[in-house]
């Protein structure tokens, strides 16, 4: 945790923080990660000499003020010379990828896919308080949410725009299986949770992360659409789980292709039968997000 009961941030954060906000300090960590580039392997160190060759300042005894600032959180000093640490080269590519630009433009376009509330087919892909939102016009649910950068929308056109956060959901699906956090890599903690609008209920997996507290929910049936099972009878039916985006799943979650029967509520087991055509699978999944495939004859039909 870097802040106290009241609130306070830790002092050790505010000055590495505060370190960074130099032009000379920043074109250290742009000169270090450009030769990491050049020679296409990361930690390459350079000398102290070449570092300072390397950046616009007028005195060696200025350039070594600026570099001991680094030094330790941002710039790794060794028997060979300076390279980038971890955090370092995190900094170096939010720069490099202009991040920090302000809000993107984007242009609101219809998307195919119905709502998990209403099942109208009226999704809106829309940009809303520098959030990429997937919102239904007819009952207003928001139905997915996330920040974006710069570097997402550039060469892109709307379209691709909207087809980058698909994919992006589901790298960051794949992580929270292993319960990995895609924003910081730490250790999440995954519950189901109702969310309830418009008088409709669903389930969804609430992973929230212990170091740095980010919250990604995702209904329960992705879990079931991702077993190995699952994947190979829609493949053999022409669909690429992996390459259709989470919104367009949701037909088939309002439809009779995938049914959800809630057993307990507590612990947490549901039952789901796939139908496509005139296959049916069944799969059981209990609180631990275990996804066991079932005989449909024990699919419990009552909630
Ligand atoms: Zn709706
Ligand atoms: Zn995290």
């Amino acid at each position: 945790m870097v802040a106290d009961q009241n609130g306070q941030i830790d002092q050790e954060v505010v000055d590495a923080i505060s370190s960074l906000g130099n032009s000379q300090r920043l074109q250290i960590l742009l000169a270090l990660d450009e030769v990491d580039q050049e020679h296409q392997k990361p930690w390459h160190t350079m000398s102290f000499t070449e570092l300072y060759d390397a950046v616009d300042i007028d005195s060696s005894s200025q350039f070594s003020y600026h570099l001991d600032k680094l030094v330790g959180q941002f710039v790794s000093e060794t028997s060979d010379g300076y390279r980038l640490t971890y955090s370092g080269s995190k900094i170096a590519r939010v720069i490099i990828s202009d991040v920090y630009d302000s809000t993107s433009t984007f242009e609101d376009s219809e998307v195919s896919g119905v709502c998990l509330f209403c099942a109208e087919p009226s999704l809106l892909a829309t940009l809303d308080a520098e959030q990429f939102r997937i919102r239904c016009t007819s009952c207003d649910a928001i139905l997915i949410t996330d920040f974006f950068p710069q570097s997402q929308t550039r060469e892109r056109t709307s379209a691709e725009v909207i087809q980058s956060f698909g994919y992006r959901i589901w790298s960051m699906y794949i992580q929270l299986r292993g319960n990995v956090c895609p924003e910081c890599f730490g250790r999440v903690d995954t519950v189901v949770d109702l969310y309830q609008h418009d008088g409709k209920a669903i389930h969804l997996h609430v992973s929230s992360c212990r170091e740095c507290q980010h919250i990604i929910s995702i209904p329960i049936e992705v879990a079931i659409l991702f077993h190995p099972e699952a994947l190979h009878l829609f493949w053999e039916h022409d669909i690429s789980v992996p390459d259709t985006p989470l919104w367009e799943l949701f037909e088939y979650m309002t439809s009779d292709t995938i049914t959800t029967t809630i057993v307990s509520e507590d612990p947490f087991e549901a039952h789901f039968e796939i139908t496509l055509d005139d296959t049916t699978r069944c799969f059981s999944m209990d609180d631990t997000r275990t996804v066991t495939p079932i005989q449909c004859s024990n699919v419990q039909s009552t909630q």
